[in-house]
């Protein structure tokens, strides 16, 4: 208990020396990017950007009770903390089912914040139905040959590798000739075209690949056997999602009540209006019981107990709440939030309408509503198919 006192009183002392005054406001999309760049590194360099990560692959070596107390102190002072995919999704994987080499080589990079990665799941035809991916890879020496297309690959533009799931066994049923291979984007043989968004930004990309190349080393798990890594990927992304308010990775958002004042102002009027603020108070009450939810499913998990898998009833809850959340902020704005470019509106007005575009997606990513209901039917409810 002492111990933890005193670190406590250690990570104290990290907040005062590297995290400024105007980044204690939670995660929020204006953040000034140099003050936000020099946390994050000062965060990454101690390790605490992925504090539970063994010391050896760059992570903190903090055990539960340590990270808890990381991530508690994050969120009493309003700390960002990203969360990106070669954290939340590859990493994660990794540790379980990566080799030695694997891990020596990939989540140092990964624990720096110095190496960025996407995802490369979704094809033209292949989204809810994922295990009818037609990607291909075919060994040649020492070294798998893509060829095939991914879509809706978000960050591929920047990305400097992709965790890609392939077909490599043709002959054996949908599910089982899968495997998952690691490899860089920077390479002959890739092409990546931005594709727009409803919101005007273009976030995510087709990826194309003729004759890319992969070492034979890096397939993650068994070969033919992604199926079952890709189903774990997927259950840390849907867990996360959902836990994104605080309790998984520390982070501190803004809630609603904050970002209707900062946006709209509290002198226009809008929180006069008693029907509003209800639905912002009930808005809160159901953001702390998801984040509580949440929570207590991550330590059941850490504690080893793998008996519910309730990844997608958080992703299900979690996308319907942002798509709320985002209707109030909305309504809140009133007609300030109707207009998309032109004079008569602030920036952040305009920035408004496209978050609220956005925001529809997030009950399309990680698997659709509709995917997470079967889901939630077999998986938790045991219900017959
Ligand atoms: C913002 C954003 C970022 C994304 N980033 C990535 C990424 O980085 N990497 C990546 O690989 N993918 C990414 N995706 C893709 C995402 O995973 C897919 O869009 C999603 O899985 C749905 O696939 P689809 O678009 O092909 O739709 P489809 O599978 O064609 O579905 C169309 C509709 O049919 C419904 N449907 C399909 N099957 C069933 C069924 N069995 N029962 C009931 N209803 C069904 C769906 O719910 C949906 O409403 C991203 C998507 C978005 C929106």
């Amino acid at each position: 208990m002492a111990d933890l006192e005193s670190f406590r009183r250690e990570v104290r002392d990290f907040l005062a020396d590297n995290l400024p005054d105007e980044l204690r406001v939670g995660n929020r999309p204006d953040l000034p990017e140099e003050p936000l760049r020099k946390w994050t590194a000062a965060l990454a360099e101690r390790g605490w950007f992925t504090p539970e990560w063994p010391v050896e692959y760059g992570g903190g070596g903090l055990d539960r009770e340590q990270t808890a107390v990381l991530r508690g102190e994050l969120r009493a002072v309003r700390a960002p903390v990203e969360s990106p995919a070669g954290v939340r999704l590859l990493g994660a994987t990794l540790l379980e089912f990566g080799t030695e080499e694997q891990k020596r080589q990939h989540l140092p990079g990964v624990a720096r914040n110095a190496v960025r990665w996407c995802q490369g799941f979704s094809e033209p035809g292949s989204g809810s139905d994922l295990a009818s991916l037609q990607c291909r890879a075919d060994l040649d020496g020492d070294e798998y040959v893509i060829n095939g297309s991914k879509i809706w690959t978000s960050g591929a533009d920047e990305a400097d590798w992709i965790f890609c799931l392939v077909r490599t066994d043709f002959d054996a049923s949908k599910h089982r000739g899968i495997s998952l291979i690691l490899f860089e984007m920077d390479q002959p043989g890739i092409e990546v075209t931005p594709l727009e968004l409803i919101d005007g930004t273009a976030h995510f990309c087709q990826v194309f690949f003729d004759d890319a190349r992969a070492r034979a080393d890096q397939i993650v798990g068994p070969l033919h056997g992604g199926w079952t890594v890709a189903k774990r990927l997927l259950q840390h992304e849907r867990t996360t999602d959902s836990a994104t308010h605080g309790d998984i990775v520390g982070e501190s958002k803004e809630t609603i009540v904050e970002l209707v004042k900062r946006e709209v102002g509290m002198n226009n009027g809008v929180l006069a209006d008693a029907v509003l603020r209800e639905r912002l108070a009930a808005h809160e009450i159901d953001t702390r019981a998801l984040d509580l939810t949440m929570q207590r499913a991550v330590e059941e998990v850490s504690a080893g107990h793998r008996g519910r898998d309730i990844g997608s009833v958080g992703k299900f809850r979690w996308a319907d709440m942002m798509k709320a959340e985002h209707d109030l902020a909305m309504d809140a704005a009133g007609s300030g939030g109707l207009g998309w470019e032109g004079p008569g509106f602030e920036p952040a007005q305009l920035e408004r309408t496209r978050e609220w575009l956005f925001s529809r997606a997030h009950s399309i990513w990680g698997g659709t509503d509709e995917i997470q209901k079967n889901t939630i039917a077999k998986r938790v409810l045991g219900l017959p198919e």
